[in-house]
């Protein structure tokens, strides 16, 4: 059998994936510390789905990005955008060639594992009030109790008016607290699983302990009945305007109030909430923000409700997000629109599904096979699959495709590295990508390692995320 020799004399044998902060150089590693701070800022003010879209949409728009509804027409060069219900965004740059040639796309999530309000939440018990709640995504229950937790979100009035929540990001702002037990009296909980010793039930926010002045209640049944649940509907009413039953409405979202710090002397890395996805969803709004006339029409999405299935109207899986790409397909051309035409563009189209990855994690080395691993440092992760025990639910990405973008990578000096998610045994899990793969789309999964994923506090690498900015960068201009 005849082997074609490869004709680069400079093909290094083995593969490397060199830690990237051996070689850097000084501007490189300024830049690098740069972006950082600004993903900081931008995570700190960025922390729901909802924060998330309305920051990025208002970063858009001083940008020269409108809606995509004011547009008849789409030239070379025009910026635009669609909220998906507020809590997820598309947005276009349009190309120089024909969108026959496909559309260059980037999709991250917004939504991140945090504690959601039950729609009947506020309770009193023995001199506390209680908000109860509902954990939204993967999470470990017993990491949310005893830390600074913030109150996000919205709720509606009768009167249909919107009333938005954010309490706990300010310094003077009170913070909300789940309790835990004390390790005197924990012999129960000791021996239970961790699965087990707190309850989702359990998860219940103190949100008062104070009563209503027995002056106050004295006329009113309900309130002298439960005097220290008075003292907060009142207060809700006094500042809010909203009574117990406009709680049905609500989505609000309870998220750790702590902001994102430097970890380690060196500053290597960031902890922060919510990094699973908002670390690749960033450098992809700011990939696509760099466009001015592009080669192909790039377009980032970003996506809810990824940490519970992308099946809600702002998900992956809503036509919501598609509707934008039609647009753009019929007011590029003449105007009309036609089906297996726009299918085609699809299937023509090229997405790096950008989500995240762990980190190899020494402490907890029995999970990783550590020749197919990510480590923090060593740069983007490209995931040719994910998938759980046997590659069940993955889309996994073609190995031309993987070809294509280790080209433009490596002829742009953008390190990457490659690997699974852990022992095959041991687990596994899914993104986005499978939503798009099935309609042709050429889809694989990128993004950045991350530590401790799906806790409270989540860390990722600075050097990572810079060159994740890069390799998103060259992807949409090159592919
Ligand atoms: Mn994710
Ligand atoms: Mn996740």
């Amino acid at each position: 059998m005849a082997t074609k020799k490869s004709s680069k004399k400079d093909e290094k044998l083995f593969a490397e994936f060199p830690n990237l902060y051996k070689d850097i150089s000084k501007s490189e590693n300024e830049a690098c510390m740069a972006f950082a701070e600004e993903y900081k800022a931008f995570l700190d003010s960025s922390k729901t789905e909802r924060e998330f879209t309305e920051n990025a949409i208002d970063a858009a728009k001083s940008l020269g990005f409108v809606d995509i509804e004011t547009k008849e027409k789409l030239k070379v060069g025009d910026k635009v955008y669609s909220s998906i219900k507020d809590k997820g965004l598309v947005m276009a740059v349009i190309g120089k060639k024909p969108v026959s040639y496909g559309l260059n796309i980037l999709g991250a999530h917004i939504d991140s594992p945090r504690l959601d309000l039950k729609p009947n939440p506020i309770y009193e018990d023995n001199e506390a009030v209680y908000f109860k709640t509902h954990y939204y995504g993967g999470i470990k229950k017993y990491q949310w109790t005893t830390i600074p937790l913030a109150i996000h979100g919205v709720v509606y009035t009768k009167d249909g008016s919107k009333h938005t929540f954010k309490i706990g990001e300010n310094e003077s702002d009170p913070i909300f607290y789940i309790t835990d037990l004390l390790p005197h009296l924990d012999d129960g909980q000791r021996n239970m699983k961790s699965s087990e010793f707190i309850p989702a039930e359990d998860l219940n926010l103190v949100i008062g302990s104070m009563p209503m002045s027995s002056k106050s209640v004295k006329d009113d049944a309900n309130a002298s009945k439960e005097p220290y649940k008075a003292w907060v509907l009142k207060y809700l009413y006094d500042n809010f305007g909203i009574v117990e039953k406009d709680f049905v409405t609500g989505e609000i979202e309870i998220v750790p109030a702590m902001k994102a710090r430097d970890v380690g002397f060196d500053r290597a890395l960031i902890a922060g909430y919510g990094h699973d996805d908002k670390v690749c969803a960033y450098p992809a709004i700011m990939a696509l923000f760099a466009q001015e006339r592009p080669d192909k029409p790039c377009v980032t999405m970003l996506t809810d409700e990824e940490e519970i299935g992308s099946s809600a109207n702002s998900g992956a899986q809503s036509v919501l997000y598609e509707h934008f790409l039609m647009e753009i397909c019929a007011k590029t051309g003449d105007g009309s629109f036609d089906m297996l035409k726009y299918r085609k563009v699809i299937a023509a189209s090229k997405m790096l599904s950008t989500d995240v990855t762990t980190g190899y994690d020494p402490k907890y080395a029995s999970v990783f096979e550590k020749r197919n691993t990510a480590f923090m440092s060593h740069g983007l992760k490209l995931e040719k699959y994910t998938g759980a025990r046997g590659k069940s639910g993955t889309n996994e990405a073609t190995g031309d495709f993987v070809a294509e973008i280790t080209r433009i990578l490596d002829s742009n000096k953008i390190a990457w590295q490659t690997g699974e998610l852990g022992k095959v045994d041991v687990g596994g899990g899914g993104t986005i990508s499978a939503y798009m793969a099935k309609y042709g789309m050429s889809v694989i999964d990128a993004g950045v390692p991350v530590w401790s994923m799906h806790a409270p506090y989540e860390v990722i690498s600075k050097i990572d995320l810079y060159y994740t900015y890069l390799a998103y960068k060259a992807f949409i201009e090159n592919i």
